[in-house]
């Protein structure tokens, strides 16, 4: 009998009460791994209110400890880094080196949370009239929400969660039902760095959880990581309740290929930006603009993705897993289908992939589509499968109208030997993270994430600087001492903490 995971409240790990409880799969196999409960109305009610007290005294600590907290965090997920890899491959089907990676990017947003003293830092001036004096303080907000995704259930976590908790706020996480394994992993070497009990609160389940989570009065600010649709749920429930909400949502990434590119960087950048994590990544390339003579290439293109094998995570050689469930799998079987229906020509389909020794396994294998209209729904829908679609085109200004006209602005990427090309591109392009002969431009965390269009909803991004903003509040206090004021004596000694 697969074990019923624990939620973490109020400094605990408790078994849920919840009736319901949710299948998580080994997608390789269709073993169960575990099931996650669907926390009960108490339980939610029992986090918050734990994350709400908590906030009175995690406020109050000062900020070079919560920093250090952070310090503790990060050199335990670096001891932690091959477990929870193997962790998260069991759950995701991703590649033990890819597994790797989603932790990485999940440890530098923590090294980047232990520098929050000199993020939060105000601004003062002098003088602003006579002996008058203006300072701004950055002060954390309380308790905060963060719903995350299946497919970096390391990574988008540790956007969130590090980052409110070093500004001083508190935080309830809802990871993915998909794969709630790895999140509860990283609680816990939280609580092992030293989190103070009701600090991080992380409650599992699906859409009532996250509602009742959206509308509770003493949450104030919403990250979310996801679909479209529930992007907009998310967005449009949590600030019809006055709160702060920041929702990034899905992608269509547009990588154009001018013709006087490096041909073999531009092949084997496409094969593993569009296929990489069997094309689950919210920046993967799912659409290749060629310009020009560059549309020759598309053949060497195909022979170049047959060569990839999908496989389980412990086989060194695979070069993906399978899709996350049979749910996205049909999905994805439906719009290759419906691309063929629609007359998109198919030069490779993995539609009937089989890996030896899973039979049961998600499996697709790489796919490539030509001939692809803006108006099939190959190219209007997310497809989030090892699948790649070609546009061709005569001009660079062509490209650029068609990345303009999609209604998503997650990333973009131009391959060129053209500065002047490339100068051209990254300032008339309206796609909010752009790579010059990168394929997959996600900036590192004293930048931010900062996706456009349908792929964000918010102002305020994830990570860098964007982020403490958005857990945060500026206070301004504008002051005036006078003469006669009582002197207080020196203070002669230094803090130790
Ligand atoms: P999803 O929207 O199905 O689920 C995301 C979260 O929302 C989960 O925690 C889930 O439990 C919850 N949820 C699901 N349905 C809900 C509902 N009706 N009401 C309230 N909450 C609900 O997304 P997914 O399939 O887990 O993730 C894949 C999607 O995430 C893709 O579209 C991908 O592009 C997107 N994504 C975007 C980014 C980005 O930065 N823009 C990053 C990663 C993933």
């Amino acid at each position: 009998m697969p074990r019923t995971i624990p939620q973490l409240i109020d400094g605990q790990w408790r078994e849920s009460r919840a009736r319901e409880l949710i299948e998580v799969t080994d997608p390789a196999t269709q073993d169960v791994l575990a099931l996650a409960p669907k926390a009960t109305a108490e339980e939610i009610e029992a986090a918050v209110a734990s994350a709400q007290s908590a906030f009175a005294s995690w406020r109050e600590v000062p900020v070079p400890e919560r920093a250090r907290l952070m310090l503790r965090y990060q050199q335990l997920l670096k001891e932690h880094h091959d477990e929870l890899a193997e962790l998260l491959a069991r759950e995701t089907g991703k590649t033990f080196a890819d597994a790797k990676g989603d932790v990485w990017r999940g440890i530098e947003v923590v090294e980047h949370a232990a520098n929050v003293a000199s993020l939060m830092m105000g601004e003062t001036a002098e003088n602003i009239a006579r002996d008058i004096d203006i300072a701004s303080w950055v002060q954390p907000l309380g308790v905060c929400v963060g719903i995350t995704p299946f497919n970096f259930p390391a990574m988008i976590p540790l956007w969130m969660f590090p980052l409110a908790i070093a500004c001083g706020n508190t935080f309830v996480l809802k990871p993915s039902e998909q794969d709630p394994l790895t999140p509860n992993r990283l609680a816990e070497l939280f609580l092992e760095a030293g989190a103070p009990g009701g600090v991080l609160q992380v409650l599992h389940g699906g859409r009532e959880q996250v509602d009742a989570l959206l509308t509770h009065p003493d949450v104030r600010a919403i990250s979310f990581v996801g679909s479209v649709p529930v992007g907009q749920h998310i967005y449009r429930t949590g600030t019809a309740h006055l709160k702060r909400v920041q929702a990034f949502a899905g992608a269509k990434n547009h990588m154009v290929v001018l013709p006087d590119a490096h041909k073999e960087q531009v092949l084997s950048n496409l094969v593993g930006a569009s296929c990489g994590a069997a094309g689950q990544r919210c920046m993967a390339i799912s659409v290749a603009v060629f310009v020009g003579e560059s549309r020759a290439w598309i053949p060497e293109l195909a022979e170049q993705m047959a060569t990839l094998r999908p496989g389980h995570w412990k086989d060194a050689q695979a070069a993906f897993g399978p899709l996350i469930s049979q749910q996205a799998r049909q999905r994805v079987l439906r719009l290759i289908a419906e691309g063929k229906a629609e007359g998109a020509e198919c030069l490779l389909d993995g539609s009937r992939c089989e890996v030896e020794g899973f039979p049961q396994g998600n499996w697709l294998g790489p796919t490539l589509f030509r001939g692809v209209t803006t108006r099939m729904g190959l190219y209007r829908e997310e497809i989030f499968g090892p699948v790649l679609i070609c546009l061709e085109v005569d001009t660079l200004d062509e490209a650029i109208a068609l990345v303009n006209a999609n209604p998503y602005g997650n990333g973009t990427s131009l391959f060129t030997r053209s500065g002047g090309a490339a100068r051209h591109f990254q300032h008339a392009v309206e796609v909010g993270q752009v790579g010059i002969n990168v394929p997959i431009p996600v900036p590192l965390p004293f930048f931010s994430f900062t996706g456009w269009k349908g792929s964000f909803y918010g102002d305020l991004h994830a990570y860098g600087k964007q982020a403490v903003r958005f857990y945060t509040e500026t206070k301004t206090v504008t002051s005036r001492w006078f003469d006669d004021a009582p002197v207080t004596g020196p203070n002669m000694t230094i803090h130790l903490k």
